[in-house]
């Protein structure tokens, strides 16, 4: 299947040519002709799959048969978790519609309000913008929502995860009703099931092997380390396997402070990602990193969500991320595209039980390989027992539902439960009768 075969333009299809892509990616290849349909969708990918093309390519297409010279209505706004995934996403769009006559306007905070109202003023077709920034826009009156046809939420699981219901929630009440809504997610948890149930009108499901498609290029190893070697652990494999592009994930945002010092005094050249980093510093750091001044990239989860650097090379988990799903977003930050990639996680013994809950998400178990010098002491088996009353347990919420029993991968062969979650939200049961209700 060609991207022309899919009905895209010529004018579009020019754009792609000139970023070398041949064929359609297997997310793009259902979410293009499900878009033209016009039904709502419910799209399980993540970062790495293509999904962004999925989406922008078929609405800049819809977009075009509305078009009227040298005017600009706001026909799609798509919401993003984070302002590196707004400048990514909005640079696709730029991209894909290099040869069409339409205009894109970026929204975030952190930057002048005032500078992003007069953009917004002299007139665009799509909008790509976190929720807060966008209802400010919408409060000040900086923006007219009477023409959205297209409501696309981006990445809604981590949008979910950062708290941002209330915004896009809040966005949605503006918006008009009759609209076509397409949500992307990597993880279906159960704040995600009820965003979709609120929003989406008989979505059509989609799933394209959203672990495969990166998992498959992407080889996984496991380091068990005594947590006080971690450190030097780090620094040993990135200067003995001679990696050139490292991203590193941290959990904590002082734990990433600390790690990329160190790695800084060991010789690597860091920088370092999180929150607490202002947009500037943010899109400094990951310049040099993309440009290859910096070998390692070190960064805590929800900034990195997103973050496309093409051909990424390793992938290092400097420790098991507070939500299970988030795993999945790390791991697929390298192999993408069809490249190979290596994601290697640096295993405490206290983490075991967490890992676990990674592998039962993905479906399989990680390789185990030992570094001599660096191998924790065996645990035993009445010691791991008592671990699993931890609080731990609270966060084994698969990625794509709730998993029917409490068996590591090991224990028993059952594959991937994620899909049962994702099936229940089937087109045709998937508005429950109490949004049904609310919907009349
Ligand atoms: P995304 O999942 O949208 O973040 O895209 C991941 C990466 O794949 C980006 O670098 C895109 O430029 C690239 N990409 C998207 N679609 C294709 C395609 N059909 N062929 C080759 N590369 C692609």
């Amino acid at each position: 299947m060609s991207f022309s075969t899919l009905g895209l333009s010529s004018q579009i299809i020019k754009s792609l040519k000139e970023r070398d892509y041949e064929n359609p990616t297997p997310i793009q290849k259902e979410l293009i002709p499900t878009i033209f349909g016009g039904r709502d969708i419910m799209a399980g990918a993540m970062t790495g799959t293509g999904k962004t093309a999925g989406f922008a390519l078929p609405i800049l297409q819809e977009i075009m048969k509305e078009h009227q010279e040298g005017k600009h209505h706001l026909r799609a706004v798509i919401i993003v978790p984070t302002r590196e995934l707004a400048k990514q996403v909005h640079e696709s769009f730029e991209v894909y519609s290099k040869y069409l006559p339409l205009k894109s306007v970026v929204l975030y905070g952190g930057a002048n309000i005032t500078s992003q109202a007069n953009r917004l003023k002299k007139g665009t077709d799509i909008v790509v913008s976190t929720s807060g920034r966008l209802l400010e826009h919408i409060q000040q009156k900086n923006i007219n929502l009477n023409a959205v046809r297209y409501l696309v939420l981006d990445e809604a699981d981590t949008i979910l995860d950062m708290g941002f219901v209330y915004e896009v929630t809040k966005v949605i009440s503006h918006l008009p009703k009759k609209r076509q809504n397409i949500l992307i997610t990597a993880t279906l948890s159960s704040s995600v099931k009820r965003l979709a149930e609120q929003i989406l009108q008989r979505p059509k499901l989609i799933e394209v092997d959203s672990m495969g498609t990166s998992a498959r290029n992407v080889k996984q190893i496991i380091h068990p380390v005594t947590p006080e070697l971690k450190m030097e652990l780090l620094s040993y494999l990135i200067g003995s396997k001679n990696y050139k592009q490292v991203l590193v994930f941290v959990r904590k945002k002082e734990e990433a402070d600390r790690v990329g010092r160190e790695l800084n005094l060991s010789g690597l050249k860091s920088s370092v990602i999180h929150g607490d980093k202002s947009s500037g510093i943010r899109a400094r750091a990951l310049a040099s990193f993309k440009e290859g001044v910096t070998r390692v990239l070190v960064a805590t989860d929800i900034v990195a969500r997103g973050i496309d650097i093409p051909s990424l090379e390793v992938v290092i988990n400097y420790d098991i991320p507070h939500v299970t799903g988030d795993f999945i977003h790390r791991v697929g930050r390298t192999g993408r595209a069809g490249k190979k990639g290596l994601a290697i996680t640096l295993l405490s013994p206290n983490e075991e039980v967490a890992m676990r809950d990674v592998e039962r998400l993905m479906g399989r178990a990680v390789e185990r390989q030992e570094i001599d010098g660096y191998t924790p002491p065996k645990v035993e088996k009445e010691q791991r027992g008592a671990r699993k009353n931890s609080n731990l347990k609270k966060r084994t919420n698969g990625a794509f539902g709730k998993r029917k029993n409490s068996s590591t991968p090991t224990k028993k062969k059952r594959k991937v439960t994620k899909r049962d979650g994702f099936k229940s939200l089937d087109a045709n049961q998937g508005v429950s009768k109490k949004s049904k209700k609310r919907r009349k």
